[in-house]
Order: structure tokens, then C-alpha cells, then sequence
């Protein structure tokens, strides 16, 4: 499907029906599936041939959604995961184990930031959160030899700080580990992460990929590109075999994807975090669309970011669509098409203030969620970030009065009219 564009991908890409077959992808909603003779089924234990057995490991339905978003974002490979947690998690496990360390960007989703700081040090994995936008010279103190990768995410969740992709992958390449960026809020329609040299590429599905609140979803794409052999004895899980597959070597057996074969096979296996085939059918629902919410998500948070940045009541906007915004020259190379519907802002009264606005809203609902169709606000201190400190949370780029506004696509004259009445009580 190369050749195509992005809107013609999201409608056909993955999945080919023959003659006679379903038009869209059937849902097999099945664990498991049946063989004639043992020895097949042997060789499906061996990865020695390709065909579904369990679930857990593989299913086509899944498989037809992960090889559609391997094309939208130009990768090779793709695994569905549970949730955006499991792939974040996924991502950097298939090449980390206990006594190595991850360099993070500061400004990543609060899950993501407590995932890294908390839980994946209890398995010995450590982290250090850098300032994005720090110079390269103190980007590369946070290095240390046991370092495995870079994580970044293109427009980051609340702060909606706009990665320097480029500069991301330069540090994790000169320091021979790859970067990982979760492109969640961008998704491939308005960034394709690969293009800039980042090396793998998560996402949250659950949210513009769905885009109707519907399933909770994540998913890893490989691009193909990092050169796992190069750096042997740092990926030792991917160029040393594999005992609990008879001594399969994945960069020797798979070349290119090898890093995917190996998420699915072990770590699928080992872990679980499947997602089931019905989530995965509506998430391709969603897919279908995305193009076009996309569009219109940025129309109406453009048009609802210049109002707010004009409200007497707001102290400040973040939005990187917005010229004057600290990002905006960023957001131009990386996000011409345009950048997301979520905004941040701040209102001269602070949380007080923003606790009246968001419970005098009528149409926009409270909700822990963005990037689905129907507008909806959250206070990140006192929801998703509010395991933080005061010191994470800066470095969070949240502060307390911070609102987080995910502009839905309904239309924008009756989202405005909400905010303007909500301000009224503010
Ligand atoms: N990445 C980003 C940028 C997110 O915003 C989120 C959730 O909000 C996640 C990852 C985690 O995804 P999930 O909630 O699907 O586990």
C-alpha cells in the first residue's frame, strides 16, 4: 500500500478481502485455532511457520489492524497491545532488563513518567527525565554506558510541548541506542516520527486512533531501522539466542523484524496484554475516519485556542498551533498539517477558578480522556498527575491552575458558546 495516501491507507490498508470475502475485516473471536497433525502445530511453537494457534501470540483480526498502522506510520511491524501503558511498557522492556537505564523526556504523559520512575525501577530499569528542550550538551550528561534507549512523545500530554524529533534521534544515535517516540496525540496523519529518525513508535490507540471512546488500546511499530547487530552485546536479547525458543536468534532469523518478532513472541507470550478482537475491530473502525476527525479536531481547537488566548479570564494558552506559542516554530516542521485538538490553558484565577469553569461547562464533560470525538476537560493535578509533587509537576510543564480542553469535532460555534457561558461563572 506505499503508494497511497494517507487517507486512502486508513481505509484499505491490512486487510485485502478476496473474491466472495468480507468487505470489512471479519472479527475471529476465537483463542484458538484447530490443526490436522501435531507436527504443524510443533512448527508453530518453533516460529519455524507462519499460522495462528493462540490468541495471546497472534489473530487476524489483530493482525490485520497492526499491519495497518505499520503503513500509516511507514514501519515494518506492528503489535496491538491492551492499553497504551502495555506498549509504552513493551517498548522499552523488549530491549531493557534490570541494571539498565532509559534517558525520558520530563514532559511525558504522567503515566508514562510514573510507569518509568516507579514501577519499572522496581525492576531495576532506571530512568533520567531530561528537559526537552535542553541543549544538546546537557541532553547528552544524562547518558550512562548502560543506557538503552531514548523516549520522547511528539506532542506531549498536557504540556503539549512539540518534541525536536531530530535532535531526539541525533542524542539517542550518537549514544548508539534508538528513540522511541509515542506519538499518540500527532498520530501518522499529522507526523510520521520515522521521517525524523525516530527508530520505534507507540501509541495510546485508545485515543485519536479510536476516536469515539470506545476501546482502550495500544500499539508498537518498528521502523526497521535500528541496527540491533551493530550493537550486539547491548541487545543481547535480540542477537543471542533464545533459549525458551530452542536457540533462535531474532536478528539472524528475522533481520528487520526483529524487534517486533520478539515483543510478540516473548513478551506476548510471557506477559500477555493482548488486546481482544473485537476492540480491534472497532479500533479499525475508528481508523477508517481518522483523516478527516483529525482535520476537523484542529479546525476547532485553533479556532477555540485564539478565543481563549483573547478571554480576559485566561492567564495563558498552550497550543502549538497557535503563532506566538513557545513550540509554534516546531510544530511548523514537524506538524504542518497541524498539530491535535487538545489545549491547555490557564486562568488568571488559578485552580479556584478552574474548578468553577470546568463544573459550569454544559456541553464539554468531565472526563478522564482526550482525543475522542466529543469535547471533554481535565484538571491534570488533581487527575492524572496527581501521584506528582509540586517539583514533578513543574517539570511536568503542569501547573496547578493548568486546564487540559480536548476540542471534540462537533461544531465549534456550540463549543465556544460553552466555553463562553462556563468563563461567565469562572
Ligand atoms: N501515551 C499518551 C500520550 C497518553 O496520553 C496515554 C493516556 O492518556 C497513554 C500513553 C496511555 O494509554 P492508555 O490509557 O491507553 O493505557
Amino acid at each position: 500500500m506505499s503508494d497511497y495516501r494517507i487517507e486512502t491507507k486508513c481505509l484499505h490498508s491490512g486487510y485485502t478481502p478476496g473474491n466472495g470475502e468480507p468487505r470489512q475485516i471479519p472479527i475471529y473471536q476465537s483463542t484458538t485455532f484447530k490443526y490436522d497433525t501435531s507436527e504443524e502445530m510443533g512448527k508453530l511453537f518453533d516460529l519455524e511457520s507462519n499460522g495462528y494457534f493462540y490468541t495471546r501470540l497472534q489473530n487476524p483480526t489483530n493482525d490485520s489492524v497492526a499491519a495497518k498502522i505499520a503503513d500509516l506510520e511507514g514501519g515494518v511491524g506492528a503489535i496491538l497491545t491492551s492499553s497504551g501503558q502495555a506498549a509504552t511498557f513493551y517498548s522499552l522492556f523488549n530491549i531493557c532488563e534490570a541494571g539498565d537505564h532509559v534517558v525520558c523526556s520530563s514532559t511525558v504523559y504522567g503515566g508514562t513518567f510514573n510507569l518509568l520512575g516507579v514501577t519499572m525501577k522496581k525492576l531495576g530499569i532506571d530512568a533520567t527525565f531530561v528537559d526537552p528542550d535542553a541543549p544538546i550538551e546537557e541532553l547528552n550528561k544524562a547518558f550512562r554506558p548502560n543506557t538503552k534507549a531514548v523516549f520522547g512523545e511528539t506532542i506531549a500530554n498536557p504540556a503539549l510541548v512539540v518534541l525536536d524529533i531530530e535532535k531526539f534521534a541525533k542524542i539517542a544515535h550518537d549514544h548508539e541506542v534508538p528513540l522511541i517516540v509515542d506519538n499518540t496525540f500527532a498520530t501518522p496523519v499529522n507526523c510520521r516520527p520515522f521521517e525524523w529518525g525516530a527508530d520505534i513508535v507507540t501509541h495510546s490507540t485508545t485515543k485519536y486512533m479510536d476516536g469515539h471512546a470506545a476501546q482502550v488500546g495500544g500499539v508498537i511499530v518498528d521502523s526497521g531501522n535500528f541496527d540491533w547487530s551493530k550493537y550486539g552485546d547491548k541487545y543481547h536479547g535480540l542477537t543471542r539466542p533464545d533459549e525458551s525458543y530452542h536457540g533462535i536468534v531474532y536478528t539472524e532469523r528475522f533481520g528487520k523484524l526483529a524487534y517486533i518478532t520478539k515483543a510478540t513472541s516473548q513478551l506476548m507470550r510471557d506477559l500477555g496484554s493482548i488486546p481482544s478482537p473485537m476492540n480491534c475491530f472497532l479500533l479499525n473502525l475508528g481508523l477508517e475516519s481518522m483523516p478527516l476527525r483529525v482535520e476537523r479536531h484542529c479546525y476547532n481547537a485553533s479556532k477555540v485556542a485564539e478565543y481563549l488566548n483573547s478571554h480576559e479570564k485566561v492567564a495563558h494558552v498552550n497550543y502549538a498551533g497557535l503563532p506566538g506559542d513557545k513550540y509554534h516554530e516546531l510544530a511548523k516542521k514537524y506538524l504542518p498539517k497541524g498539530t491535535c485538538g487538545v489545549i491547555s490553558f490557564e486562568l488568571k484565577d488559578g485552580r479556584e477558578a478552574a474548578v468553577r469553569f470546568m463544573d459550569g461547562l454544559k456541553l464539554a464533560s468531565i472526563a478522564t480522556h482526550v482525543a475522542d470525538a466529543k469535547t471533554c476537560v481535565l484538571h491534570p493535578a488533581s487527575h492524572t498527575h496527581r501521584q506528582m509533587n509540586d517539583e514533578q509537576l513543574a517539570e511536568a510543564g503542569v501547573s496547578p491552575g493548568l486546564i487540559r480542553l480536548s476540542v471534540g469535532i462537533e461544531n465549534v460555534e456550540d463549543i465556544l458558546a460553552d466555553l463562553e457561558q462556563a468563563l461567565k461563572l469562572a
